[in-house]
């Protein structure tokens, strides 16, 4: 089976992903609500957060910075990323279940050129699949716990989860384009949201992060 014949399959069915979803959900589903819920990236003031004390940004890609599966940049996005940049230079990254990914990306080509065509940003290498795996690789990335490290991305099950269990402030944005999306994960999307809203009905709250309160203070748009 060729990479990209399984980069694609995996990127639409990730049986081992859904059982570690349905094992953390049963167990801490206050792991899968974000901090803080904006409509993009353009609703987040990056300057202000690194004033308030965090060191770097995470991203997520397809849905997050690009459409999905493609290597561009969202182009109303350019001005929100050139700021973020600006206010956390060198330190901003991507960490997606894609480019970056040494199981669909094993000789790092897709996160060259992911590098190549979005400038300012550096792809992580990994070897596990959000939402599994720790963040070592990312703290020696930036060089600072993931306290003062910022996780942004489209997905519950994906980037919040995995934020949040490794300690990062979690921001869940909408997604970009969904009619690009494949029609499993627009079903996986809907479960997201149907849990969620379930759990907010509960009340349940996020987990503690020290900076939250002040993170509040660097966003519009709350949806
Ligand atoms: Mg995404």
């Amino acid at each position: 089976m060729t990479a990209s014949f399984r980069r694609a399959l995996g990127q639409r069915f990730n049986p081992a992903g859904i059982l570690f979803t349905v094992s953390v959900a049963l167990r801490q589903p206050h792991l899968f609500l974000p901090h803080l819920s904006v409509r993009d990236m353009r609703s987040i003031d990056w300057a202000a957060l690194r004033q308030v004390g965090f060191r770097g940004v995470v991203l997520d890609k397809d849905n997050t910075l690009t459409a999905p599966y493609l290597r561009s940049l969202w182009p109303p996005l350019a001005d929100s990323l050139r700021e973020c940049v600006q206010a956390f230079p060198g330190q901003v990254a991507v960490f997606s279940n894609s480019a970056g990914l040494r199981e669909y990306d094993p000789d790092g080509s897709e996160a060259r050129a992911l590098e190549e065509s979005i400038e300012g940003i550096h792809v992580i290498r990994h070897e596990a699949k959000k939402p599994a795996g720790s963040a070592e690789e990312i703290e020696r990335v930036f060089g600072c716990p993931t306290s003062q490290l910022v996780m942004v991305g489209d997905r519950y099950f994906t980037d919040v989860v995995y934020g949040n269990k490794n300690g990062f402030l979690t921001i869940l944005t909408e997604p970009l384009c969904l009619s690009k999306e494949p029609f499993v994960v627009q079903q996986v999307r809907k479960f997201e949201s149907f849990l969620v809203s379930l759990w907010n009905r509960k009340r349940l709250k996020p987990v503690e992060h020290p900076l939250r309160c002040e993170a509040v203070k660097c966003v519009k748009d709350l949806v």
